[in-house]
């Protein structure tokens, strides 16, 4: 058993804030109570399983959280952990540490890996390898065979084998009509359809913002016209169809201000954004090179305050990291060759805290909301939340102080972030009762 004493209790979802202490057994959440309360509950929990089973040496671990935060253990919804089929440039053991490291105990990957996420084995494939990993991870499933966008997978299978949403994420999905039998199919089994938002039609070179940056680069880089204009034609067929749908990353203040007016109107429409896209701007391509080019690009001062103000206001409901390893090697190419995308779920928090509670745009409570419970009701998750009697998915983490982003655990280090020092340092992980990760 665990006892975690002193710490500040955090938990968006039932609106609980304070101190309190939280005993785990097994992998649940057995009580939450005052300091101090549960210190003779513990121990007779713990005798009583000595009694019933001296074998099993039961014992209680305590974990001192004065002055840290304990939030439920975030929840990432679109990472790519390359596997199978790009394996050197993260695995799913590698990704979940990576998640491990970051207070991430549920994460859902992305499907554009070889062979994709269309079909069976390889649905069930990557979940029995990472159910052994000691987080959640759970997979999507795509919505076009190959991701080639024309020919739709069998739904109920990918369901069946574990897919919880349906996306081509890396691709829109450009045919219309596709797209719109696509949200019909997904609408009568209850399931949400994730989209990258980006026209490949309108973009030359993708990865950075067509404009001032681009220009002065001499390329032509990718216009927010190619964002606006899918997700004006998503939000058109999601209404039409009555289907769910999420806008991936998204990078303009356009596509905010649609979305926010969908929503009003009662279009089951959801949005995402990444640290990146609410931390950093165009410019940050002339200082970090490839580092900061990723699809959608990094845009105006403008769009990331509309993505502040979305996030603030709900909006958008869920930060999620598009974690995006690629090799030195890849990274290094000429900026049009190098591919698009940096890794994002070691610094998640931290960049939360730092742009978005530090600043005053977000309560804490907002932030973790956004990172947990958020995804979590979206997609309809067993997570996000803290209750006796759920899972013991936790993140044990002191806002205030610093730590330095030294080195990754992930296989690839393609971060601008990396070597800089951070806000909101995670002492502990748990997942499922589990300590995944701990830093003394
Ligand atoms: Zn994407």
């Amino acid at each position: 058993m665990i006892i975690i004493k002193n710490g500040t209790l955090l938990d968006p979802a039932s609106n609980r804030s304070g101190m309190y202490d939280i005993l785990i057994d097994e992998d649940r959440i057995a009580r939450i109570g005052a300091c101090g309360s549960l210190d003779d509950m513990a121990a007779e929990c713990v005798s009583m399983k000595l009694m019933e089973n001296p074998a099993a040496g039961e014992e209680l671990s305590e974990i001192d959280a004065s002055g840290c935060i304990v939030a439920p253990g975030l929840v990432d919804c679109h990472v790519h952990f390359r596997d199978p089929g790009f394996t050197y440039k993260e695995d799913i053991e590698t990704g979940a540490r990576a998640a491990a490291k970051g207070g991430f105990t549920t994460v859902v990957m992305m499907g554009n890996t070889e062979p994709h996420m269309d079909n069976v084995a390889t649905i069930k494939d990557v979940l029995e390898r990472g159910s052994k990993t000691g987080i959640r991870v759970l997979t999507c499933g795509n919505v076009t065979k190959g991701m080639d966008g024309k020919e739709l997978v069998d739904m109920d299978a990918l369901m069946e084998a574990g897919a919880v949403l349906f996306t081509d994420d890396g691709k829109p999905v450009t045919d219309s009509e596709i797209m719109e039998k696509a949200c019909i199919e997904a609408a009568k089994r209850n399931m949400i359809i994730s989209l990258h938002e980006e026209n490949p039609e309108l973009i030359t070179n993708n990865g950075i913002n067509a404009g001032e940056v681009s220009e002065k680069l001499g390329i032509t880089g990718s216009p927010r016209e190619a964002e606006i204009s899918m997700v004006k034609r998503d939000i058109e067929i999601a209404e039409k169809t009555g289907a769910e749908i999420v806008v991936q990353h998204i990078s303009t203040s356009e596509a905010v201000d649609l979305i926010r007016e969908a929503r009003a109107r009662g279009v089951k429409v959801h949005a995402e954004a990444t640290p990146h896209h609410f931390t950093l701007t165009q410019d940050a391509v002339l200082k970090y090179g490839s580092l900061a080019k990723m699809n959608p690009p990094l845009r105006l001062e403008s769009d990331r305050q509309a993505i502040i103000a979305g996030l603030q206001d709900g909006t958008i409901e869920m930060i999620a990291t598009d974690h995006a390893p690629h090799s030195r090697e890849e990274k290094q190419k000429e900026l049009t060759q190098a591919p698009s995308g940096i890794t994002g779920l070691e610094t998640s928090l931290s960049l939360g805290i730092r742009e978005l509670v530090n600043t005053g745009f977000l309560t804490m409570g907002d932030l973790i909301d956004r990172m947990s419970a958020g995804p979590a009701r979206v997609y309809g998750l067993d997570a996000g939340r803290i209750t006796e009697g759920g899972y013991a998915d936790l993140v044990i983490f002191n806002s205030g102080e610093e730590w330095s982003f030294v080195q990754s655990v992930s296989k690839s280090s393609n971060t601008p972030f990396l070597g800089q020092r951070l806000p909101g340092k995670i002492y502990n992980t748990i997942c499922r009762g589990k300590v995944v990760y701990f830093h003394g």
